[in-house]
Order: C-alpha cells, then sequence, then structure tokens
C-alpha cells in the first residue's frame, strides 16, 4: 500500500534522479487490492520492458535457433554450444549496446540517472584495474558458462521425460501464467540466496566481488564470483518439478541474467530522441548498492518488508539501515 508518511528528506539531494517512494508488489497485501494488482502487471507485461524484451527473446530464439528437444536426447557438444551461444549473444548484445548508449556515447547524458557520480573505471579494486574489463570477464566466464551449465540438463532431462515438459497449446492458461510464476519464484528465491551471500563468510569470498559495483552499469548485472553464480543458477531446479515449455527456461535464463543488465543499467528511463522509451533501471536495487544492509529482494516479493530491510528511498529508511548495519557488524 502506498504510503502516505512516506517523505523523500535528505535522501532526494543524494541523488541525480531520486524517482520517489519505492513500491513493492500489491499481490502480497492484505485487504486485496484487486485494481492495484492488475496496474501493476499490467505496466510490466503490457509495455514495452525488460520483462515483455525477455519473452520475446524466449520466443524468438525458440523458434530462431534453439535445437529441438529431440536433438537433445543425447549429450553432444553441437547442441551445448547453441544453447551457450543462445545466452552469450543476446546478453553480449544488450549489456554492449546499453553499455554505449549510457556510459560510452552518454547519448542521454544524466537524464534520469540516478546516481550523480561517474562511474569508477582505471581503479585497483577491480580485476585487470579496469571496471569494465573485470565485469564483463565474471559475466562471460563464470556467469554466462553456468547459466548454461544449469540450463543444458534441463533441456536433456526435459527430451528424456525426466523433467516434466509438455507442449504448447496443451494447456493455454499454464502456459502463460508460467510466465508471472517464474518471475515470483525467482525473486523468492534470489532473496534467500542473496540473503545467505551477506553472511560474511561468502560476503568476504564471493559476494563482495558484485559490490565491488557501488555505483552500478549494465555490465555489473551479473557480475559475480562463480560460487554466487552457482548459487544464483540454482533456481533452475524448478523445472525438474514444475511442467515447463522450453520457452519458459528460455525465459527463466533471460530474466535472471538480462534482466539485471537493466535494473543494475544506473538509469530509470531510456531516453531516446529526448523521449522516455522505456523503464529500465530498479531504484530499489540501487539502493542495495549503496547501503548493503538492506532490499535484499526484488519488488516482486516483500521478504524485506516482512523482515524489516525495506528501503523505500526515504531518508527515515536510510538511518534505519545505517543503525541496523552498525547493530549487525558491532
Ligand atoms: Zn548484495
Ligand atoms: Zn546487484
Amino acid at each position: 500500500m502506498p504510503n502516505d508518511t512516506f517523505q523523500v528528506g535528505g535522501e532526494a539531494d543524494k541523488w541525480n534522479h531520486h524517482p520517489g517512494e519505492v513500491r513493492l508488489n500489491p499481490l502480497f497485501q492484505w485487504p486485496p487490492r484487486p485494481l492495484a494488482i492488475v496496474k501493476w502487471y499490467s505496466a510490466y507485461w503490457l509495455a514495452i520492458t525488460t520483462t515483455t524484451l525477455t519473452v520475446v527473446f524466449a520466443v524468438f530464439i525458440f523458434f530462431a535457433f534453439l535445437p529441438p528437444l529431440e536433438a537433445m536426447q543425447s549429450w553432444h557438444w553441437s547442441w551445448v554450444l547453441r544453447v551457450y551461444l543462445a545466452n552469450l549473444i543476446p546478453h553480449c548484445l544488450c549489456a554492449g549496446l546499453l553499455h554505449m548508449w549510457l556510459y560510452k556515447w552518454r547519448a542521454q547524458e544524466k537524464r534520469f540517472k540516478f546516481d550523480p557520480r561517474d562511474q569508477a573505471t582505471d581503479n585497483g579494486t577491480f580485476t585487470f584495474r579496469n571496471r569494465i574489463h573485470d565485469n564483463m570477464f565474471l559475466t562471460i566466464a563464470s556467469g554466462i558458462t553456468l547459466w548454461t551449465a544449469f540450463q543444458a540438463p534441463v533441456y536433456w532431462a526435459m527430451a528424456n521425460g525426466y523433467a516434466p515438459a509438455f507442449l504448447f497449446p496443451e494447456n493455454p492458461v499454464w502456459f502463460v501464467l508460467m510466465f508471472p510464476f517464474l518471475v515470483i519464484w525467482s525473486s523468492f528465491h534470489f532473496y534467500w540466496v542473496h540473503r545467505l551471500l551477506h553472511v560474511p563468510f561468502f560476503y568476504k569470498r564471493a559476494h563482495a566481488l558484485h559490490h565491488r559495483n557501488i555505483n552500478v552499469g549494465p555490465w555489473s548485472g551479473i557480475s559475480m564470483h562463480p560460487l554466487e553464480h552457482l548459487l544464483f543458477y540454482t533456481n533452475f531446479l524448478i523445472h525438474f518439478v514444475v511442467p515447463s515449455h522450453p520457452i519458459h527456461v528460455l525465459f527463466h535464463g533471460y530474466m535472471q541474467s538480462v534482466h539485471p543488465i537493466f535494473s543494475h543499467s544506473g538509469f530509470d528511463q531510456l531516453v531516446v530522441r529526448d523521449k522516455e522509451r522505456a523503464k529500465i533501471g530498479d531504484f530499489f536495487h540501487q539502493l542495495h548498492h549503496r547501503y548493503f544492509e538492506c532490499n535484499y529482494g526484488t519488488v516482486e516479493m516483500p521478504w524485506d518488508r516482512w523482515f524489516g530491510s525495506f528501503h523505500d528511498g526515504s531518508e527515515v529508511a536510510t538511518k534505519d539501515t545505517r543503525a541496523r548495519k552498525t547493530q549487525m557488524y558491532t
């Protein structure tokens, strides 16, 4: 529910662009607010958003590029390579183009940019002393490899009847509902994996690598330690339990990996020819990268609100986060 007492306060001065109060999916609020739920889902699913972009990728790649399930019944490097390329090409295209647009060409300058500061470039905290090369290396060498390593066995298991698969239009209602279900499943899974990664033992050894990026950019999306990728992509195991179509498996991968390119872009809106064309950024997660001990989940499930770590973008929430952080580390 929108918070009547919400006040940005001094937090407004810390950002070049502050989008206002951070809202969570109303699906989990009581009493139910059907109109708010319809509005929420229409904004994500009936407009040009990163969500619809990932659906388009999944459908297009399924028909144009992914080998048929029959070809994936027995292991062969050629189809595994195709699965790898089906992940690598869209990912690099999106991250590369968005990086060029926002940071290299500065095509929209600082319009809708959250953080007023420029990004670190030549910095000793990054591998190769270069943030972009560091992020690209972790994304491609570890991220896309482990994404494929978890996805390929799902296709193989579907092809052999070890994982429940169905063919469209066998069950069109479930086929459609599976998309929003996967978003909620990912949000659930991400919250708990992310909480674990903030336990000092895992933070120091793995998650600190992702958090080198305080001022995030498109290549930061899945720039993570291999251990984090390993935990992150276990969410593909859902397909061994819940009946899915290969399009869902593709969508799941893009939503899990291509979506973070945009949510880490550092910009709220994409501006082309002086017009706002699409919502790309995610202030909820941007706050996590600045203040660390808040917003561990996503806006799709209210775990952070339930466990008291929700940062709604206000000055009061920053003070609460800082107090919590002091308590945690003393
Ligand atoms: Zn984190
Ligand atoms: Zn992040």
